[in-house]
């Protein structure tokens, strides 16, 4: 590996606090990595004990208008009485404790208490059906689920113990269920000394979405991956999030959540505001009243809520004062320009950097990022060595500290490259463009053609709200394109489907031209509101 980046990752991981420094930098490989080898370190101590106790750490709020603040003493004291809970029920060093919960102020209370005496978290979906809880006890050997009676959706209660419960009957193993009442009067708790542990050791296994093929519990070691998600954090939220509060809107079952709703920002010290319930409910201003309200100064959110929201229109914008915002991200999927410009434009007035990062549940945390300067266009962060292949996919040169460690249950094939498995192009300015998943690369005609590309040209007519394009067998040209709209509420369909074919034909050139445009309600989506081409491929 580069000298140079070899520096860069020491200087960085020289900013948090070690109770025992490392010996080596690194050693091992891509596929097995370990870095700062021999160090000790906690977690949940960077998150709390180093930050000021009188700072508010959480703010809560649901859709029915409940709110719960939390100072950062107050969140210390909450884990240390959770970490007692756990030792108690028996869960020691190096076990897996899974978590069933909605995003609730418990949530990341137990996550860092979990980190707090060194055992795993494995948070899942609250949400997800009962065989995929199932699969995950067998598969991690978890010993203890923790859940509780329900999740708030739309002014529906949401029942999550009574789908653990089926999962756990279906199985043999003996396995602990946990429900956690909810805002229950946590006493004081004494302090729970953190146990540090080797850098390599897990902090936590993290079932991806499954974007691609089947779930798999992606390992995250404890000082590489905290050792990213500082440095990540610190070089695009963190200054915007000290003038406010920050917003992250994922939930903690995804890496989002895990990266940059609980590590990232509370070892910077943020205020982090977390929301439980469904964006629109009880009506379509109910993100921007929450960012009048907390004075949300960074906001982070994925395409597919900003696609959303704009097509409900301005008018529940206008209505709340968003001058608070600072700094504006993206995560996710790519961010079409038409619909960054939207945001851009509406909710950042003109005035707000958009920060596009490029990141996946195996790397951690951001890669390839914005700056405040490049309106949404993104290039590796320093320390990261991105390259597009010769087949056009994006490539990892050398192995980075967030890097995952294994995959639970299996062995990986050597390999010295970490294959991303998105296309993407770089501009000679080193701009990265990303084009979707290799996956779903349309090869039409001897051309391959990406889907975002189309898509975005798409989505630039006023009455589409969403698009999906995918390949489809066809003898002639290998592959043709068929695409599927969602159109605006109230639009009309009357001449879409020629007008967006004609657009795709004067802006892409002929053979961006659909052979059939569908029109539907909704397009498939992973939990986390990724469009699964693939099921629409199917
Ligand atoms: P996940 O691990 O579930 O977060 O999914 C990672 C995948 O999401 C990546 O491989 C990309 O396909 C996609 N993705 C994440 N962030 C972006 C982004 N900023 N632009 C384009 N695609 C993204």
């Amino acid at each position: 590996m580069n000298k140079k980046t070899i520096k860069f990752w020491e200087k960085e991981a020289e900013k948090l606090e070690w109770k025992k420094k490392w010996t080596r930098s690194f050693s091992g490989t891509m596929t097995k990595p370990h870095w700062f080898l021999g160090g000790k370190i906690n977690a949940s101590y960077l998150c709390l004990d180093k930050n000021d106790p009188e700072k508010l750490a959480l703010i809560y709020e649901n859709e029915l208008g409940k709110t719960i603040e939390l100072t950062y003493g107050e969140l210390l004291s909450q884990v240390n009485y959770w970490a007692a809970k756990l030792t108690k029920l028996n869960v020691k060093k190096g076990d897996v404790v899974i978590l069933y919960l909605p995003l609730i102020p418990e949530a990341v209370a137990i996550m860092l208490a979990c980190a707090r005496i060194g055992a795993i978290h494995a948070v899942i979906f609250a949400g997800l059906g009962y065989e995929s809880i199932a699969e995950r006890i067998q598969e991690t050997g978890a010993k203890l689920v923790i859940t509780t009676e329900y999740t708030l959706r739309r002014g529906k209660q949401i029942p999550l113990e009574s789908v653990v419960e089926k999962a756990v009957k279906t199985l043999n193993n003996k396995v602990k269920v946990v429900s956690i009442k909810r805002n229950e009067k946590i006493p004081k708790a004494k302090n729970i000394p953190p146990v540090f542990v080797e850098s390599n050791h897990p902090l936590f296994v993290l079932y991806t979405s499954g974007t691609t093929k089947k779930p798999k519990g992606v390992v995250h070691s404890t000082g590489g991956y905290l050792t990213q998600v500082y440095s990540t954090f610190e070089r695009t939220f963190a200054e915007a999030a000290k003038l406010g509060t920050y917003w992250c809107t994922a939930d903690i079952g995804w890496i989002t959540g895990h990266s940059y709703l609980v590590y990232g920002p509370l070892m910077h010290g943020s205020t982090v505001l977390i929301y439980e319930g469904a964006p629109d409910y009880p009506d379509a201003g109910q993100l921007w009243r929450l960012i009048e309200k907390h004075k949300v100064s960074a906001f982070y959110t994925a395409p597919t809520l900003i696609r959303m929201v704009k097509s409900l229109g301005e008018k529940f914008i206008k209505k709340y004062d968003l001058s608070s915002l600072k700094i504006l991200g993206s995560v996710g999927e790519v961010l079409n320009e038409p619909t960054r410009k939207w945001y851009s434009r509406v909710i950042g007035h003109n005035k707000c950097p958009i920060i596009d990062t490029w990141w996946q549940t195996e790397t951690g945390g951001f890669m390839i990022a914005s700056d405040k300067k490049s309106n949404g266009r993104k290039k590796p962060m320093e320390g990261i060595s991105a390259k597009i292949s010769k087949d056009g996919e994006l490539v990892i040169v050398d192995p980075w500290p967030g890097k995952f460690i294994r995959i639970w249950g299996t062995t990986l094939k050597a390999g010295s490259i970490y294959q991303t498995g998105d296309a993407a192009k770089i501009d000679k300015n080193g701009f990265v463009y990303i084009l979707g998943r290799t996956d779903d690369t349309i090869s039409s005609a001897g051309h391959r053609i990406s889907p975002i590309e189309l898509e975005s040209i798409v989505l630039e007519n006023d009455r589409v709200m969403e698009a999906a394009a995918v390949g489809q067998k066809d003898e002639i040209k290998g592959e043709k394109i068929v695409l599927f709209v969602v159109m605006k509420k109230g639009a009309k369909k009357e001449g879409l489907a020629e007008e967006i074919s004609l657009g795709l034909r004067q802006k892409f050139g002929a053979i961006g031209t659909p052979a059939a445009v569908n029109f539907v309600t909704e397009l498939p989506k992973t939990r986390s509101g990724k469009i699964i081409r693939r099921a629409l491929k199917k």
